[in-house]
């Protein structure tokens, strides 16, 4: 059993630090929010009066915050107050420079430190079924693997320092262009009068076949536990999408890489949020595509 902290008790810290709990861990959290706090109470975690009243006996504190910028001031408030040997880990999804700034930040301070971003949602967190892609020494990642264990089914050791933030953008844009390129397929489809199931019937066992093809289909029907049959009601929200986009064309600008059909899917999902469309699944491109609301 450990004595961990976890600070940010959202949509996915919540259900996350829940599993701490039900793994047998001793877990004092804190969030900003009086909601997230309640929630967390009555999953077991043990409310701290602050942040750093909830980290400064703990051997391992977890983060789960919106962005950058979040984490940078949290871990800036945090890291003097933490004992040694405290090793922190990030699971936020946040830019690489973000990344690579708190380990630097941790490692000043003597303390061993991880980035870990989770692909699987809410859903994954719920069920500890998330993946994490994770950045740090061997060290570090040895002793941070048993509790991340605790929240997920597959953990995948990425390399240094903020790999594992650079894992998690580099799979989001394949996933952010990949979606694109499929709901174009299904709109000129239509245009020619091909039917949605035919084209998936091909795709699907063809060489166009992929995740957001058979898992996330952008139209009703072929996939029924895809968005598009609940209303584009999310699944993974196109403002999260254009987030993890945005990130992807930040790090391709200051890295030198080429990356144009990224830079032009981070505009499409930039005009689906325009729309007013942001909270929609963002498979919901597919509507944009076409000009109009889907039904
Ligand atoms: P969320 O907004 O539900 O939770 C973030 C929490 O952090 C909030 O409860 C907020 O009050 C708290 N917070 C902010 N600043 C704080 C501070 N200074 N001290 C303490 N608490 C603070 O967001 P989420 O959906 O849980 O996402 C968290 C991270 O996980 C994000 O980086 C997101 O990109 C990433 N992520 C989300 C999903 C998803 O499906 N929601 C999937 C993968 C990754």
């Amino acid at each position: 059993m450990k004595h961990i902290a976890f600070i940010g008790l959202g949509n996915m810290g919540g259900p996350m630090a829940a599993n701490l709990v039900k793994a047998g861990h001793r877990v004092t959290g804190f969030d900003l929010s009086q909601t997230s706090r309640e929630e967390a109470k009555a999953a077991g975690v043990t409310i701290a009066e602050s942040a750093i009243d909830a980290v400064k006996d703990a051997e391992i504190v977890v983060t789960m915050l919106p962005a950058g910028k979040h984490v940078r001031a949290v871990w800036g408030e945090l890291v003097p107050a933490m004992k040694k040997g405290t090793l922190l880990v990030d699971c936020s999804t946040v830019d690489v420079e973000s990344a690579r700034a708190v380990h630097a930040l941790a490692e000043r301070a003597g303390l061993a430190a991880l980035d870990a971003p989770v692909s699987g949602g809410t859903g994954g967190a719920k069920g500890a079924t998330l993946t994490f892609m994770v950045g740090g020494t061997d060290a570090a990642f040895a002793a941070g693997k048993p509790i991340l264990e605790a929240m997920g089914k597959k953990i995948v050791h990425c390399g240094g320092a903020g790999a594992g933030q650079a894992a998690k953008i580099c799979n989001n844009m394949i996933l952010g262009i990949s979606m694109v390129a499929v709901s174009e397929a299904f709109v000129l489809a239509e245009k020619l009068g091909l039917s949605h199931q035919a084209l998936y019937d091909v795709a699907s066992t063809s060489s166009g076949q992929c995740w957001s093809l058979t898992s996330y289909c952008p139209v009703p029907g072929p996939v029924p536990a895809s968005p598009a049959n609940n209303a584009y009601k999310p699944g993974f929200a196109a403002n999260l999408m254009l987030k993890d986009m945005k990130l992807s064309q930040e790090a391709a600008a200051a890295a030198g890489a080429n990356t144009p059909l990224g830079a032009a899917a981070t505009q499409l999902y930039s005009l689906l949020a325009a729309w007013g469309q942001g909270g929609q699944d963002f498979s919901g491109v597919i509507n944009l595509l076409r000009g109009k609301e889907g039904e």
